[in-house]
């Protein structure tokens, strides 16, 4: 079919092999007609992350903390990507950040002594290896960024063309480097990516996850309490969790939200608090990632207040009362 304009069905061999075996990952890649045969809407700014950014290629919604969209490509498509509307279509057409416009981006981090922690994302940095090494290079020469992040999940997407090498390199830009890996299913933790993730480890990454609750992928209690167990044995400690951002694209992946609470509750009694991660929300249309409380505490399931306090209702994801005015 003709997919122009759309979130197109991208894979790799290594995912393509996986999914001769995997339902989980056939759901995560799969282009479904059905439910995809929608042109992307490239207005939507779902997260807020179009908002007039002070330079291209950046998103700056916190004192203290950048990130930069260094490419908007990825090694694959994820079908529930919260970033359809530009990776694969829209500003994925201008690619990766030229070195101009990286140059602006650091010109801009040089002038702002308040930018302590500097977020590398995308689409996937990985996809664009020098653009990475060259911002990150920069970077070590400014004194007040004091935290450097890759978030990234081209590991898990084609292991075997990840740069080692440069891996390394980018691991001493700074003292401190997060390397965060979008981890979702327990079929994603391969041999080739376990031994990826011991090199990064070795090669003095402090390793995070982020996941999406995802149905038909690990919306149950077993799948989710072998991935973080999984994954803090390996070194790398569970960060977020996320409730799916609802598009109509992405609509069929969308949980519960009160069976991830009862999930998230039962993972409580069961984990090692290093290997249980922050259940979150980022509210749609609204600043700021809120953590969910588990069922431990008796709460209003039904409201949630983001960083602005204005109030938002967990049914429709809409905005129901004005916040306080900030300062
Ligand atoms: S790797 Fe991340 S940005 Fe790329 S398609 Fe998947 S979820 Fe979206």
């Amino acid at each position: 079919m003709d997919t122009e304009g759309r979130f197109a069905e991208k894979t790799t061999l290594h995912i393509r092999s996986l999914s001769a075996t995997s339902p989980a990952m056939r759901a995560m890649y799969d282009y479904d007609p059905e439910h995809e045969n929608i042109p992307a809407d490239t207005e939507r700014d779902l997260l807020l992350e179009k908002v007039a950014p002070p330079v291209f290629g950046v998103v700056r919604k916190f004192d203290g903390r950048l990130l930069v969209l260094l490419s908007y490509t990825c090694a694959a498509h994820c079908r529930y990507c919260e970033r359809q509307d530009r990776v694969g279509v829209g500003l994925d057409r201008r690619g990766r950040l030229t070195t101009g416009q990286l140059d602006d981006v650091i010109d801009y981090i040089r002038s702002d002594e308040s930018i302590t922690e500097v977020i590398a994302s995308g689409g996937d940095p990985l996809t664009h290896p020098r653009g990475l090494e060259y911002l990150f290079g920069a970077l070590r020469e400014v004194e007040h960024v004091k935290v450097l992040r890759i978030h990234t999940r081209f590991p898990l997407q084609t292991p075997r063309q990840v740069d080692v090498d440069l891996m390394g390199r980018l691991a001493t830009c700074k003292t401190t480097v997060f390397l965060s890996l979008h981890v979702d299913q327990p079929d994603e933790l391969t041999p080739e990516v376990v031994d990826l993730i011991g090199r990064f480890r070795g090669q003095g990454y402090i390793l995070i996850s982020q996941s999406v609750f995802l149905k038909g992928v690990n919306d149950d209690v077993e799948t989710l309490a072998t991935l973080f167990g999984e994954l803090f044995f390996l070194g790398v400690r569970p960060y977020y969790i996320y409730h799916c951002q609802r598009i109509e694209t992405t609509a069929r992946f969308e949980m519960e939200f009160d069976d991830e609470i009862k999930i998230m509750s039962t993972l409580r009694e069961r984990l090692s608090g290093l290997a249980y991660p922050q259940h979150v929300l980022d509210l749609p249309g609204a600043r700021g990632k809120v953590v969910v409380p588990s069922e431990h505490w008796d709460f209003d399931h039904s409201r949630t207040r983001d960083f602005d306090g204005r109030e938002l209702s967990t049914d429709t994801w809409q905005v129901t009362t004005a916040g306080e005015q900030q300062p």
